[in-house]
């Protein structure tokens, strides 16, 4: 089996890279992967997987973060220039480009689910020669959507799973999974697919990543350090008046925002475990001489656990509306996005581990977890379904040499890491039958 699998593998790896390449150039940020979804939805039909699409997985009112309509009519515009499959655009159209992919080996067995996501980020690329995805001819060609996480990779290893798993099929048990995500960035989509009930039938579940500080030619097959976190947009609408002739008729947003982001670093820490707060965005006020009536803040709260986190929001909360009191002024508070923390199976972990060391030469190394900077995933929320449902989670990072930090606008990785994982994310799934749940 190894050797065959093997071989499949090597005909897939052109073809990898060659999608990779293509999601890059035609880079689109969370709710907008409307080109990307058209072509993901093509090929696993084309293989033969059942699909689900759309509002079908993504319920509408648990999307958090949603762009506006306007925006979201425009990106589909965008994207049908860009060569989207308008036979699949339908199912996308408004903000709903998820897909769940389905392979029923008609045998018993457990409900294996992989999850990847599929957005770019809203940052320019980086376009000089000293950039490989410049120089190769691959990099965004729009404008704020960049792939600088490894989004791309992660469809691209998606669709050579797929691939793989269908051609030896004979070899599968149970039912196969494919989770492709939209609007990770932010922590923004997962949860819409986890309320839609896309893993409700799910015994094992596998989230991945690429690169986030793990060595190259390593995997960590169990991470388990991402924070909770919340992200909500604050808006405070005041009263705006002459600041010389009428000062005392004036509501000022400007000062309620600024007493909230001083106070807002003021929360104490939790005895429990470390927190994170931070006010990314101010904008406020109209001109020198008016009293400022609208304010708008961007703020994000993070915890270890889902505790700590939760105290932090509330106390966020409170600050917030005492901040608007002071100064007498209206606010408004939107959740854009929110992940939770969330610890991978040990028994699981362990099975992959096992796995990976005695049949995936290619990795160098294999760790159960590695500590890498803290930061939150929104994959938490299906981990925590799965889990709360009495079945199996984890988190897997492929570490790959990267070109410049995740978010910078020269990221790139090394794009023999998604040969490694869909080798080694097939592996766990033709020995599943060997893992005892
Ligand atoms: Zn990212
Ligand atoms: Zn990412």
């Amino acid at each position: 089996m190894n050797n065959l699998l093997s071989e499949s593998i090597q005909q897939i790896t052109g073809q990898l890279k060659n999608w990779r390449r293509d999601f890059h150039h035609f880079a689109e940020s969370g709710w907008f992967e409307f080109r990307t979804a058209t072509i993901v939805a093509e090929e696993l039909h084309r293989l033969g997987y059942s699909l689900k699409m759309g509002q079908e997985v993504i319920k509408a009112d648990a999307r958090m973060g949603l762009p506006s309509a306007q925006a979201l009519q425009d990106q589909e515009q965008r994207a049908i220039k860009q060569g989207a499959l308008t036979a699949w655009l339908p199912h996308f159209s408004g903000g709903f480009t998820g897909i769940v992919a389905t392979l029923d080996t008609g045998k018993p067995g457990p409900t294996l689910a992989f999850r990847v996501d599929m957005d770019a980020l809203d940052q320019n690329e980086e376009q000089t020669p000293a950039h490989r995805p410049y120089a190769d001819g691959f990099s965004s060609c729009n404008a704020h959507m960049m792939h600088a996480c490894g989004h791309d990779g992660h469809t691209a290893i998606g669709l050579g799973l797929a691939n793989v798993l269908k051609k030896h099929e004979s070899q599968l048990i149970g039912k196969i999974k494919l989770i492709f995500q939209p609007a990770e960035e932010g922590t923004r989509g997962a949860k819409s697919m986890v309320e839609a009930g896309v893993v409700d039938d799910v015994d094992c579940f596998i989230a991945i990543h690429i690169g986030l500080g793990v060595p190259q030619g390593e995997l960590a097959c169990g991470s388990d350090n991402f924070l909770a976190t919340s992200k909500i947009d604050v808006t405070y609408c005041g009263v705006a008046s002459h600041a010389g002739g009428k000062p005392e008729e004036g509501k000022n947003a400007l000062l309620a925002a600024a007493q909230a982001a001083l106070g807002l670093y003021a929360i104490p820490h939790h005895s429990k475990g470390s927190s994170r707060i931070n006010v990314g965005v101010l904008q406020a006020g109209i001109g020198r001489n008016v009293i400022p009536d609208h304010a708008l803040m961007k703020v994000e709260t993070r915890g270890e656990t889902n505790e700590i986190n939760e105290f932090v929001y509330n106390q966020a909360l409170n600050i917030i509306a005492g901040a608007a009191k002071m100064q007498g002024v209206e606010y408004k508070l939107e959740l854009m996005g929110a992940a939770q923390s969330s610890q991978p199976s040990p028994r699981w972990v362990d099975f992959i581990y096992q796995q990976a060391r005695q049949y995936v030469p290619e990795l160098s190394s294999v760790v159960r977890s590695r500590k890498q900077p803290a930061g939150s995933e929104d994959a938490t929320y299906f981990m925590e379904r799965v889990k709360e449902n009495g079945g199996q989670a984890t988190y897997l990072i492929f570490g790959s040499e990267l070109s410049a930090g995740h978010h910078n606008e020269r990221f790139d990785f090394d794009e023999n890491v998604m040969t490694t994982a869909v080798k080694t994310l097939a592996t766990i799934a033709f020995h599943l039958s060997d893992f005892e749940g």
